[in-house]
C-alpha cells in the first residue's frame, strides 16, 4: 500500500509560509511570495499531487514530476510552469483561467501551453480567447487540442495519458496516465547483452511496453463515468470527485446532475484497488467537519486508510 497513504494533505493556506520551489521572498521569479489561490499538496511515491477543488468554486490539480495539469477553474501563480493541460468539460468551475493562464505564460516569457479540451469546446474557447485578446490587448499564444474519448495522448517517453468518457450535463471526459516502461520479451530474457543488442541492431523488436496506471482523474461525474473505464480502479492513486455525502441528498437525484455521493463508494468499496483515493469536490453546501464526521460515520475504515478527504 501506499507509503505515505495516511498524510492528510498539508494546508498551506499562503504562499509566503512556503513558497513552491523555494523561491526566495520577494525574488523577481514565478516563486514570488504572494497571497494566492487555495493549493494542497499530498506526496505519494515519486511524485506530488497538487490541488484544490470545491464544486461551483473552482478546480485546478497538477502532477509537477509528471509536468501535467487537469482543470483550470483556478491558477495559483506556482502552477503556470506547468505546460500541459487536460480540461475535463467547460463548466466555469474548471476552465474560467484558462485565459489568464496563457496571459501569464506569455508574460513570463515562456512557451506557448498545450491544453486539451473536450472536442465540442475548441472553437467556442478559440473564440473567448480573441475576444479577451482584443480587451486585454495583448496576445493569447496556445494549442488548442481537442480530445475525444479513446485517444491517447503522449506526454514523454514515460507518461502517457488515456482519456474516457464521463457522465456529467455536458460533453466531459476522465484521464488516465500511465507509466510506460520497455520491458525484454519472454524469448530473449536468456540471451546476453551482446546478443541482445545485435537483434536490435538487425531491427528486431526485442522489447515489448508495458503500461501501468499511475494516476487517475474522474472530473464530474455521475457514477457511471468511473464504471465506464476499469483502469481508474487500478490506479495507483485516484482523484474522484464526491460531490454529496449527506443522507439528505439522494444518490438517484445527484446522479441526475451528473455527480457522485458518498453511498456510490460505499456501493463500490470492495472495486478499488488503489493505493490512494482522494475524495473531492465538494458542495460548498457543507462544512469542512461535517464532511469529515459524515464520512467517517459511514466508512470508519476510510477504505483501508487508503481514503484522503481533499479539504
Ligand atoms: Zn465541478
Ligand atoms: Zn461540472
Amino acid at each position: 500500500m501506499g507509503a505515505e497513504k495516511h498524510h492528510q494533505p498539508e494546508r498551506r493556506p499562503s504562499e509566503k509560509q512556503a513558497p513552491p520551489g523555494g523561491g526566495a521572498r520577494g525574488a523577481a521569479s514565478c516563486e514570488t511570495a504572494l497571497d494566492d489561490q487555495p493549493v494542497h499538496r499530498l506526496a505519494f511515491k515519486d511524485f506530488t499531487i497538487e490541488g484544490y477543488s470545491r464544486a461551483a468554486v473552482q478546480t485546478y490539480w497538477r502532477i509537477p514530476e509528471f509536468k501535467v495539469g487537469f482543470d483550470l477553474g483556478g491558477q495559483p501563480w506556482s502552477f503556470m510552469g506547468t505546460p500541459t493541460w487536460f480540461v475535463s468539460h467547460t463548466h466555469m468551475d474548471h476552465v474560467l483561467a484558462l485565459p489568464a493562464y496563457v496571459a501569464r505564460r506569455r508574460m513570463m516569457k515562456m512557451e506557448p501551453p498545450t491544453i486539451y479540451l473536450p472536442e465540442a469546446a475548441v472553437e467556442p474557447v478559440q473564440r473567448i480567447l480573441r475576444q479577451m485578446s482584443r480587451l486585454d490587448r495583448g496576445r493569447l499564444p496556445c494549442h488548442l487540442v481537442p480530445t475525444c474519448p479513446g485517444d491517447e495522448v503522449r506526454l514523454s517517453r514515460e507518461l502517457v495519458v488515456t482519456v474516457s468518457a464521463t457522465t456529467h450535463t455536458l460533453p466531459s471526459n476522465g484521464f488516465v496516465v500511465w507509466g510506460v516502461r520497455k520491458k525484454l520479451r519472454e524469448e530473449y530474457q536468456g540471451l546476453s547483452g551482446e546478443e541482445i543488442r545485435d537483434l536490435r541492431l538487425a531491427g528486431t523488436e526485442v522489447a515489448r511496453e508495458l503500461r501501468i496506471p499511475r494516476l487517475a482523474y474522474l472530473g464530474d461525474s455521475s457514477p457511471e463515468g468511473l464504471d465506464a473505464c476499469p483502469a481508474m480502479y487500478e490506479a495507483d492513486v485516484l482523484i474522484l470527485e464526491m460531490t454529496f455525502v449527506s443522507p439528505s441528498h439522494r444518490k438517484e437525484r445527484i446522479h441526475k446532475f451528473g455527480h457522485m455521493h458518498l453511498d456510490d463508494l460505499l456501493d463500490r468499496k470492495a472495486r478499488f484497488k488503489n493505493q490512494l483515493v482522494i475524495a473531492s469536490h465538494f458542495s460548498t453546501r457543507y462544512r469542512t467537519r461535517q464532511i469529515r464526521r459524515l464520512v467517517e460515520r459511514r466508512l470508519p475504515d476510510m477504505l483501508d486508510g487508503r481514503l484522503t478527504l481533499w479539504l
